[in-house]
């Protein structure tokens, strides 16, 4: 028989892999959109995928379309995506990456209790849950210590995912370090730099402004995080799994692959550093251990660092 997955946060990045992914294994796919308009571009795309109308912050909104679509599996994307908006908005944050994820796992749980149905859940954490971790890398016993209302707001759905496990609910949190793709808005630094080097490769634009050139993350490609969420789903334990690729690189590594796959060799001509993008308090250095979901999940990066950049920056020439 086949599966049914919801998916919350659908018109993202991940929801849109996750999407197909999920479609393509002959799942139904129902996905949650908060606003009218956002269902008319999704639509289009994703023809397949079965839209539900709701605010994610409202949980008896959100128990009512777990009982009406009766899910195999729940993934739980949503959220504000960026650390920097989150100083902008801590108590929405709060609200929608946080507290919405009680919501969810609490629909979750009722709807199995009422129908006996072995709903299972995946919480897409973040490794800003870690803050400023004094180890290195990160693996799932490393503290929580947040350092922005983003991470904190993540933190608690972590700590909700474990807490409803305990009540014997299939919850995964799936602790994911930065995934990037071409399908990445701007707001990201990633998507941010390859634009900006196509653009000054053609022409189009002068200069690119940056932030903090030396903050290190650890940055896969977006489609292997979500074969992890898949796989999390799909495993015969629930449990906390870091998704990473295990490596380190700076902005500027980032921006000097970027410019040179675009031509440009010299990118210290084109880049400055504006303060207005240098945050308040930034994780110096992520990266994250996946041993686990190596071993339990089967799980492997498949895209290296210098393949990341080169997909997007291509995309983006193109
Ligand atoms: P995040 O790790 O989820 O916050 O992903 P981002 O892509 O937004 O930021 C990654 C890192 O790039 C952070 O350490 C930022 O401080 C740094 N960074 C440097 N310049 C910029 C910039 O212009 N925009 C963004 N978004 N990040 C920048």
């Amino acid at each position: 028989m086949s599966r049914t997955a919801f998916v919350t946060g659908v018109s993202g990045q991940d929801g849109g892999y996750l999407a197909e992914q999920l479609l393509g294994q002959g799942v139904q796919v129902h996905g949650l959109f908060r606003w009218p308009e956002q269902l008319t571009t999704f639509r289009t795309r994703f023809p397949d995928v079965q839209p539900h109308l709701g605010d994610l912050t409202n949980p008896t909104r959100m128990a009512a379309l777990v009982a009406e679509i009766g899910p195999d599996e729940i993934y739980n994307l949503a959220g504000i995506s960026s650390v920097a908006q989150s100083w902008a908005d801590p108590v929405g944050t709060g609200r929608v990456s946080g507290l919405a994820a009680a919501g969810i796992l609490h629909a979750a749980y009722q709807h199995k209790e009422a129908t006996g149905q072995d709903v299972r859940v995946v919480q897409a954490s973040s490794a800003e849950i870690f803050g400023n971790p004094v180890n290195s890398p990160q693996d799932e016993s490393t503290p929580l210590a947040p350092i922005t209302p983003y991470g904190a707001a993540k933190a608690y759905a972590h700590t909700m995912a474990g807490t409803f496990r305990s009540r014997e609910l299939f919850a995964v949190s799936v602790v994911l370090y930065n995934h990037e793709s071409p399908r990445r808005p701007p707001q990201f630094v990633t998507r941010k730099i390859t634009q900006g080097a196509a653009l000054i490769a053609r022409g189009e634009q002068d200069e690119l402004r940056l932030g903090n050139l030396d903050a290190r993350r650890d940055w896969g490609w977006a489609p292997d995080y979500v074969d992890a969420m898949i796989r999390a789903a799909r495993h015969d334990v629930a449990g906390d799994y870091v998704i990473a690729t295990g490596r380190s690189h700076s902005v500027r590594d980032f921006v000097a692959a970027a410019f040179t796959r675009a031509g440009i060799d010299d990118w210290e001509k084109y880049v400055v550093v504006d303060p207005a993008f240098v945050r308040p308090v930034d994780a110096v250095e992520l990266v994250g251990d996946s041993g686990k979901a190596r071993r339990e999940l089967g799980w492997t990066p498949t895209v290296d660092f210098d393949e990341l950049v080169g997909r997007m920056v291509d995309a983006d020439l193109r």
